[in-house]
């Protein structure tokens, strides 16, 4: 024990490092299962230095604490389906924000108490006492206000992933005086407890903070819900980090800058595949942007589409030579990740060079289409990114688009009135022919029409994505080559 005290330091840069090598590690398909181990050894490192380097640990409250956490961590990552991912992932940075206030609150109180018994009495028990520097009380505020934030903003981007009733989108002309108002007064109060030390002005800044994580994201779309979480996923990092330096922990400021960090970069990537600026999603109000139902309304023309069954899918693309395969958010809804692989592999039997292309937010959360492809043991090298895809589609001689909708609406190039305009997509109007499965003519996420189904290269074939795909792999068995 003696030891890990006297080289906490040490074991917080192995785990620090560690922690880097996590995330290069997640950054590619084949090297994330060594990423996710880096992590867990990195993680057990801290938790472990922190617990014998605390001063006096009330050591059944932490192992208790510990279990607990583990029994509903365990529970839930066991239960949670994919498909509710994002908003799991939402409650977490919510705790993480609660942890953060929490402590900021413990601190002030310990130090209160301190201050009460007076220098003379701890020294004479040999309590070593310092008055809370300046530094100390600023990093209390901004890491308090800055989970406080977090706390509220991410209850609510899960109760709005999750579709609850209580997280009600707010509109109107009040919400951004409201919020001006809220944030002002929140900084105000917390300026005055940093000069003052005042405990009212501490806890008035806390509710103020709570208050405006609320108000600050209740307006936000649920289009733009996503990109919310993963920039309350930087916020939580940030947070973390700030309580680092209060709790004066090396390790916790470096996890929470990675966490910072990475979640800001996460972020941009997302506002750059959905053509949106950060500023627009967190200001741009219930305008909603790319979520608001837009297309359609006004403009009920009947459009002319063709559809086929499964069968005539199944013999065209048994007759190709190359076949490219879009997923999206419909695979993941329909949990057809492991019939496509199927049907992936039997034309690869037959001959047809078969490949996935992925767009970087085809689904609902980033990497949502490698994941499940990644579960259904799809070959990595058969999966492309948006960027080594696109120039193959116009010699592709068909491509199986499978529930996606928006990542592959050509508006996005065509369309300078359309909403996603500016929006990278997937070229697969590019293609010889073009099969889309999908249950009806419905719009995806962004509630635009799509004029690829009306293409004449396309051919629709409805049902749900699962039961289409093993239709297609029956009918091709059926045919052979
Ligand atoms: P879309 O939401 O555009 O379209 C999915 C399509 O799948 C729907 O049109 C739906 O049509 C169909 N579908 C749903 N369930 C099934 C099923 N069981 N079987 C067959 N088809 C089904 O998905 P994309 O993946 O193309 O695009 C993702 C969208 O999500 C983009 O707008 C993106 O900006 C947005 N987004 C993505 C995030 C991410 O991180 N990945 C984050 C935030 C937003 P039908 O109902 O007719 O079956």
């Amino acid at each position: 024990m003696e030891f890990i005290r006297d080289y906490a330091d040490w074991f917080y840069l192995i785990g620090a490092v560690l922690f880097i090598l996590t995330l290069r590690g997640l950054s590619g398909p084949k090297t994330a299962i060594a990423g996710n181990r880096y992590g867990m050894i990195a993680m057990a490192i801290a938790v472990l230095t922190t617990f014998f380097v605390a001063d006096h640990p009330v050591i059944w409250m932490i192992v208790g604490a510990m279990i607990l956490g583990a029994i509903v961590g365990i529970a839930r990552a066991r239960t949670v389906p994919m498909t509710q991912m994002p908003e799991t992932v939402a409650l977490m940075h919510s705790l993480v924000g609660l942890a953060a206030v929490l402590i900021a609150i413990a601190a002030i109180i310990h130090n209160n108490k301190l201050v009460e018994l007076g220098p003379e009495l701890l020294a004479a028990n040999g309590v070593s006492f310092h008055e809370m520097s300046k530094v100390h009380l600023f990093e209390l505020f901004v890491g308090c206000f800055v989970g406080a934030i977090t706390f509220t903003a991410s209850v609510f981007a899960y109760g709005k992933l999750a579709a609850k009733k209580w997280a009600k989108t707010i509109s109107g002309g009040w919400v951004k005086p409201v919020q001006a108002l809220i944030f002002i007064a929140m900084l105000g109060f917390g300026i005055h407890f940093f000069l003052s030390g005042s405990m009212t002005s501490f806890w008035a800044m806390t509710a103020l903070a709570l208050a405006f994580g609320w108000v600050w994201i209740a307006p936000v779309g649920g289009g733009d819900m996503p990109v919310v979480v993963s920039l309350l996923n930087s916020f939580s990092g940030w947070a973390a980090a700030g309580i680092g330096f209060t709790l004066e922990n090396n390790m916790l400021i470096v996890a929470g800058s990675l966490v910072g960090s990475s979640g800001a970069i996460l972020s941009y990537i997302m506002c750059k595949a959905m053509n949106r600026s950060i500023i627009n999603v967190l200001f741009g109000g219930a305008m909603g942007g790319a979520a608001a139902p837009t297309a359609g309304v006004g403009e009920q023309v009947q459009r002319n589409y063709r559809s086929g069954s499964a069968d005539d899918a199944g013999f065209l693309m048994s007759n190709a030579d190359s076949v490219v395969i879009v997923p999206g958010y419909g695979m993941a809804q329909g949990r057809a990740q492991n019939a496509v692989k199927e049907l992936a592999n039997l034309l690869k039997e037959q001959g047809v060079t078969v490949r996935f292309a992925i767009h970087p937010v085809a689904g609902r959360m980033p990497g949502h289409m490698n994941v499940l492809l990644a579960e259904a043991d799809v070959p990595y090298e058969d999966i492309l990114e948006m960027d080594e895809i696109n120039s193959d589609f116009p010699a592709t001689d068909v491509v199986l688009v499978i529930g996606a909708n928006d990542v592959v609406n050509p508006a996005a190039k065509d369309d300078p009135n359309s909403p996603i305009y500016g929006m990278p997509i997937l070229e697969a109007h590019k293609a010889r022919t073009i099969m889309v499965i999908k249950r009806s003519m419905a719009t995806g996420y962004a509630g635009l029409d799509n004029d690829l189904f009306y293409n004449d290269k396309t051919m629709m074939v409805f049902g749900d994505a699962k039961k289409v795909v093993e239709d297609m792999t029956k009918a091709i068995n059926g045919t052979g080559h």
